[in-house]
């Protein structure tokens, strides 16, 4: 059965890349509908905060996460984007159009995958109270200890975020160094509320009946300690938000979506852009991504 409606263009994620596409997008709004499951900006705005708090530079323009959101609304708001809050589960190929499986089925004729990625989680961690990926969402955490796992520069960018906000913060790294970039090791030094370890071969949980946090304890080759901890904040990497298109069209061995110089994928009408496919993790970069994206969709229309 033919679906009643089929848009023209449908574009899932509400970061940079879906921003960038809409931006250079110059059909009628009744063709295009953006899918997130998220606030718009929701992940960029709270990653780079905190490497605001440690660099004083966010991205190209110097401009502030907040004046970032403020111009991706008014470009939804002036362009009258239609907007559908939900979850992608799938994206299926019929014969000349998607089946795009959220909450709702929306059909399209062109998809633009613009999921970008997700931080990896520890273990069985997420069952637990209070543990979280981006400490860039918490404004005030006083008289809490806050735990950071990984010492990338993410992470130390956070434990550097966070203890401008929290009581204690340890960070703790599996190596025996931490392996951020030297601007980022030196601001940790300057930080007195937060100790860091390196060789943390082990972590483990200790939490109330309601899966409260209350302690942790780590173990390093022939040692172990343990502290009390309010909050963790794991940073441990990233993983592209593939899934949904797996099945269509081809990812590369660390299941980014490979597309060509016009971000096609190799399934015919399907494209991505941004962080899903694995280029330079910046703004910049992905804000041209999408709108590469759908010049070339616009020009097969
Ligand atoms: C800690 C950290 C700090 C950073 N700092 C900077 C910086 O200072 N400067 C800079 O330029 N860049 C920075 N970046 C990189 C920047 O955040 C990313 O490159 C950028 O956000 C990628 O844009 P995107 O549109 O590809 O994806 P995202 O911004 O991740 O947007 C993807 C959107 O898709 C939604 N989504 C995902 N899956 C689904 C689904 N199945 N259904 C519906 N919606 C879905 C998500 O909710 C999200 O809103 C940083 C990244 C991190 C992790």
């Amino acid at each position: 059965m033919i679906p009643s409606k089929i848009y023209k263009i449908v574009i899932i994620g509400g970061g940079p890349a879906a921003m960038g596409a809409i931006k250079y997008y110059d059909g009628s709004k009744d063709d295009l509908l953006l899918i997130s499951n998220d606030e718009i900006g929701f992940f960029v705005y709270n990653s780079i905060k905190t490497h605001k708090t440690t660099d004083g530079l966010f991205f190209a323009d110097n401009k502030s996460p907040d004046y970032l959101i403020k111009e991706y609304k008014k470009l939804l708001f002036e362009k009258k984007i239609n907007i559908l809050k939900d979850f992608v589960k799938k994206i299926n190929k019929c014969d000349n159009y998607f089946e795009i499986i959220g909450s709702k089925k929306v059909y399209a004729e062109f998809v633009i995958v613009c999921t970008g990625m997700n931080y990896k989680m520890l273990n069985d961690f997420n069952k637990f109270k209070n543990v979280y990926n981006l400490a860039g969402t918490f404004n005030n955490l006083k008289n809490k200890n806050c735990v950071v796992i990984g010492g990338r520069n993410s992470g130390t960018s956070a434990a550097i975020y966070l203890a401008k906000i929290s009581k204690k913060v340890y960070l703790l790294e599996k190596n025996n160094k931490l392996p951020c970039k030297k601007k980022y090791f030196d601001r940790l030094l300057n930080c007195k509320n937060v100790d860091f370890f390196c060789g943390v071969k082990n972590i483990k949980i200790f939490s109330h009946k309601n899966l409260n946090i209350s302690k942790l304890k780590f173990f390093f080759d022939k040692d172990s300690k343990e502290i009390n901890v309010d909050f963790i904040f794991i940073y441990i990497g990233l993983i592209p938000n593939s899934n949904i298109v797996k099945s269509i069209c081809k990812l590369d061995v660390n299941d980014y979506i490979l597309i060509n110089s016009k971000n096609e994928t190799s399934c015919k009408n399907l494209f991505a852009a941004g962080d899903v496919t694995g280029k330079l993790s910046q703004i910049i970069t992905y804000h041209g991504d999408g709108a590469n994206a759908i010049y070339w969709i616009q020009k097969r229309m």
